[in-house]
C-alpha cells in the first residue's frame, strides 16, 4: 500500500512539473484558453471568404482622398500576446490610421501627464452623437467628451508636450512606431486633403477654446491630431499595436515597454465606451470586445492577455465604422469565445 501511494505521489509530482515546464515554454504571455494555431487560421479563412464580397456601405468620402482608396481591399491579421501572427488578403496595404491615432495619442498624453490628469482634462463619457459633433461640444460635462471622439482627441493632442508643433508630431510619430515595431510615416496625400477640408475640427477646437478645454494653440493643435490621423499603417501593424495593449504594454514582437501597464485599462475602458462611436453601444451588446475604427477602414480590436485582430476594409456604415471589419471580427470573436463579459473567454463553460 506504501509503495502505490509512494508510486503515485511520485507521479503527481512528475505531472505537476509537466505542467509547469510546459507553461514556461509555451512563455509567459500565452492565454491559458489560447486557440490553437490551426483553429485561428480556420476561422481566419472562414472570416474572410464570410463577408469577402459584402458589398454593403461606402468610403468615407468628406476627405477627398479616402474615397479613391479601392473599396474592394480587404484584410485580417490578428497578433497574439505571445507573438504569432495570423493574416489574410490585403494585409500589407497601407491606409490613413484615422482615428484609430486617437488610442495612441491618448496613450502618449498619459505617459506623459499620467493618467488621471488626462481624465480629469478630457473626460471618458460616450457622447451618443457623432464622431464630429459639434454640439456635443457644448453639451458634454468636460466639453473634450472623451478621447475618442474629434474634440476630446484634438485636446489630447493638445496635451503632448514640446516646443513647436513639429516637436509634438514628431514625438507622436515615434511612439506609434514603438507600438508598431517599425517606423511609420505620414500619408501625405491624405494629410493634404484633411488639412484643405476640415473646417469642421477647426471650429471644434475654437469652441474648446472657449471653455478653457484645449491646452495649446486650437488651429496648431488641430494641425498635429490631422497628421497624427494620416499616418500609414497596415492591417498588420495595427493589429502588432493592438497587441501592444493587449500585452500589458509590452511589443509582443520587439519586448519592448512602450505604454505603462497601468494605463492599458484605462485605454481599453475608453474603447469599449466610445471606439466606435454612436455604434459603441451595440458593439458592446453583440460583441463584447474593446475595439476602435477609423474612417480609413480600420478597426482594431483588443482582447485583453490574448491578442488582438485588425481588420481593413474601406466602405463604411452609417457611424463610420467598416461594414466588412465589424463583421469579420464579430464572427472571430463569436467562434473563438473572445467576448470579454462572458465566462467562456477564460474558459469557464
Ligand atoms: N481625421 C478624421 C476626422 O477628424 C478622423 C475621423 C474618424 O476616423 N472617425 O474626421
Amino acid at each position: 500500500m506504501n509503495s502505490v501511494s509512494s508510486r503515485s505521489k511520485f507521479a503527481m509530482t512528475g505531472l505537476m512539473l509537466l505542467v509547469v515546464i510546459a507553461s514556461t515554454a509555451a512563455g509567459q504571455n500565452k492565454s491559458p484558453v489560447a486557440p490553437s494555431e490551426q483553429a485561428y487560421n480556420t476561422i481566419l479563412k472562414q472570416a474572410y471568404d464570410n463577408f469577402k464580397n459584402d458589398t454593403t456601405g461606402k468610403n468615407a468620402d468628406y476627405i477627398p482622398a479616402l474615397a479613391q482608396v479601392d473599396s474592394k481591399l480587404y484584410g485580417i491579421a490578428i497578433v497574439t500576446t505571445d507573438g504569432r501572427v495570423y493574416k489574410i488578403g490585403d494585409v500589407d496595404q497601407p491606409f490613413s490610421i484615422q482615428s484609430i491615432s486617437k488610442v495612441f495619442t491618448l496613450a502618449l498624453a498619459m505617459e506623459e501627464q499620467g493618467a488621471e490628469e488626462v481624465f480629469q482634462k478630457i473626460g471618458s463619457e460616450p457622447t451618443g452623437r457623432p464622431f464630429n459633433s459639434i454640439p456635443a461640444v457644448v453639451d458634454m460635462p468636460t466639453h473634450a467628451g472623451n478621447p475618442y471622439v474629434n474634440a476630446g482627441a484634438i485636446a489630447t493632442a493638445s496635451l503632448i508636450g514640446g516646443a513647436t508643433a513639429d516637436e509634438k508630431w514628431n514625438k507622436l510619430l515615434a511612439f506609434f512606431s514603438k507600438a508598431a515595431g517599425t517606423q511609420l510615416s505620414l500619408l501625405e496625400d491624405v494629410y493634404k486633403s484633411e488639412a484643405a477640408t476640415n473646417t469642421g475640427n477647426k471650429a471644434i477646437s475654437m469652441i474648446l477654446a472657449k471653455y478653457d478645454r484645449i491646452y495649446a494653440d486650437p488651429f496648431e493643435s488641430v494641425d498635429v491630431y490631422t497628421k497624427a490621423c494620416s499616418v500609414g499603417v497596415t492591417a498588420n501593424q495595427l493589429a502588432v499595436m493592438g497587441a501592444t495593449l493587449a500585452n500589458n504594454g509590452k511589443n509582443p514582437l520587439t519586448g519592448e515597454q512602450v505604454i505603462k501597464r497601468e494605463n492599458v485599462p484605462h485605454i481599453l475602458s475608453a474603447m469599449m465606451m466610445a471606439g466606435l462611436y454612436d455604434g459603441s453601444g451595440g458593439w458592446a451588446w453583440h460583441v463584447g470586445i474593446p475595439a476602435k475604427s477609423g474612417v480609413g477602414g480600420g478597426i482594431v480590436a483588443v482582447m485583453p492577455g490574448k491578442g488582438a485582430m485588425a481588420v481593413f476594409a474601406p466602405p463604411l456604415d452609417e457611424a463610420g465604422n467598416s461594414v466588412k471589419a465589424q463583421k469579420a471580427i464579430a464572427y472571430v470573436a463569436d467562434q473563438l469565445n473572445m467576448n470579454i463579459f462572458s465566462p467562456a473567454s477564460v474558459g469557464l463553460r
